[in-house]
């Protein structure tokens, strides 16, 4: 049978690109494939236990509606966060895409007012302190779902796209694309020891950032350009609520930029998670990453958000990708598979942490997945010489912020290696096959990931 779309991929941008293509035409036929499981099969055993248990497949990150279906779901209402495709199609398509985005959340009942849409004289006070201290606030209204909230719209949108016939085919992982005269027109995957053949003239690849790598093997292969794009390495710090009660009240989660002073490198936080709780991103056995989220009821007493710094890297580099994998791996090994944790206060005196220090601190941490050490033992200079000064100007904006208590978990990597080059269509140089999300490189969150599979979704109508 030959489809009319395959998404190759069920994360944010297959799921939306699926609905998008049945609201625009009945009787279509829609196949989704994901190497993980369906939505409601995916259980992340620490849910039970609090213990991971090194599944060989992480549902956090694998399965139908992707790495967004156990996250904190922050929705950011704005062309700034979550990813640049503006660069290709223009800052206005994206903002009205992402309306029709959210016009589709509150479809599926998600009807809460946006937090950091109006300015209060809190709000007003802690941006005069970032011009002062040179950072950019990037103030963005954002939407949240929690943890809870997500998972209950994502099974409306599944059972919806079910109802509409679409097909789902999990636990099958892309093995190769059909290429034939630079026209795609199908998919070989791997189903456990079968191989299996899916046909379609449009093929949207949406593997998300656990599928980077696929993805540059396949541009590789079949001459699709790409550029190496950034790649984000910092860690997820931890502190009490307290300390970071003003910005949580009111902005909820306040984005900053920041260039570093010597090196010049960008800084950034990301995904701020109040009263949240860490999460393991579980990519191999030796590449464990830290990732936060928080739930709309369940709340622990502490704040994590990330600390990231953006490398570019100049010819004759090529292997961004394969370099932020080598600092994962090298952390690892310090820990047999679990995050490196350090408290600041032993970060900048020199010192390695121990579980009896840690024990000493007021923090007390929200997950059990890690070993206390040095992460000057993992981490490169540069980052870390970066995270630090970070670090110091956060706590010229949040009190507190630089102390003892801060807890860093390393490392945190989003890996957006590959940047494929997509028209406004976002179509690559291969004919039908279509980029979307994460593992397209201009994707690094929610919105951008619906956006781009929409608007491939549009495109594929409009040819
Ligand atoms: C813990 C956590 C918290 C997050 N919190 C937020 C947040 O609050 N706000 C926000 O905007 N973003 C957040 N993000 C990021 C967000 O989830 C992603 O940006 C978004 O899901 C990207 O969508 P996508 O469709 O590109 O990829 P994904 O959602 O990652 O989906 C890709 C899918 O492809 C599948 N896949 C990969 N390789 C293959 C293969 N070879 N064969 C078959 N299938 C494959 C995967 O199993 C996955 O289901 C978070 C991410 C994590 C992990």
């Amino acid at each position: 049978m030959k489809y009319d779309i395959i998404f190759m991929g069920g994360g944010q941008s297959g799921i939306f690109g699926a609905y998008e293509a049945v609201e625009m035409k009945k009787n279509l036929k829609i196949l989704v494939i994901d190497k993980g499981k369906m939505l409601e099969n995916r259980v992340c055993p620490k849910e039970k236990t609090g213990k991971c248990i090194n599944c060989p497949m992480c549902a956090i990150i694998h399965g139908i509606t992707g790495a967004g279906a156990f996250s904190d779901s922050k929705f950011n209402m704005d062309y700034r966060v979550g990813g640049d495709v503006h660069t290709v199609v223009g800052k206005s398509i994206v903002n009205e895409m992402i309306k029709y985005v959210v016009s589709i959340y509150k479809k599926f009942g998600f009807a809460e007012k946006p937090t950091g849409a109006e300015y209060n004289s809190a709000m007003f006070e802690i941006k005069k302190k970032c011009i002062e201290n040179g950072v950019q606030l990037v103030d963005t209204p954002t939407m949240h779902l929690g943890t809870d909230g997500s998972r209950k719209l994502y099974s409306q949108l599944v059972s919806y796209l079910l109802e509409k016939g679409v097909e789902f085919r999990t636990e099958r992982s892309l093995d190769d694309l059909i290429i034939e005269d630079n026209h795609v027109s199908g998919v070989i995957v791997k189903n456990k020891d079968k191989i299996e053949e899916y046909l379609s003239d449009n093929v949207v690849l949406a593997l998300g950032r656990s599928g980077a790598e696929k993805v540059m093997t396949l541009c590789k292969k079949y001459g699709i350009k790409y550029e190496n794009g950034a790649v984000d390495i910092g860690v997820r710090a931890e502190i009490p609520d307290i300390i970071m009660k003003e910005i949580n009240e009111n902005f909820y989660e306040a984005k900053m930029i920041y260039y570093s002073r010597n090196y010049k490198d960008k800084m950034r936080t990301f995904c701020s998670n109040p009263s949240g709780f860490i999460a393991v991103e579980k990519h191999a056995n030796d590449v464990v990453l830290a990732n936060g989220h928080a739930f709309k009821d369940k709340k622990s007493n502490n704040t994590n958000l990330a600390l990231l710094c953006t490398k570019t890297f100049t010819e004759p580099f090529k292997q961004p990708f394969e370099y932020a994998t080598a600092i994962a791996k090298m952390a690892s090994m310090l820990t047999g598979g679990k995050l490196l944790v350090q408290s600041y206060a032993d970060l900048k005196g020199g010192r390695r942490s121990t579980d009896e220090k840690l024990s000493r601190l007021n923090i007390v941490p929200t997950t059990e997945e890690y070993v206390a050490g040095d992460i000057a033992l993992a981490c490169p200079k540069r980052i870390l010489d970066n995270i630090i000064e970070f670090i110091e100007i956060h706590d010229k904006i949040t009190p507190g912020f630089a102390s003892g208590d801060l807890l860093l978990y390393f490392p945190e990597i989003k890996f957006r290696s590959t940047r494929m080059e997509i028209g406004k269509n976002m179509e690559t140089c291969v004919k039908g096959l279509y980029a979307a999300g994460d593992s397209s490189g201009y994707g690094s969150g929610l919105n951008i990931a619906a956006v781009m599979g929409i608007l491939a979704v549009r495109n594929i109508f409009r040819r």
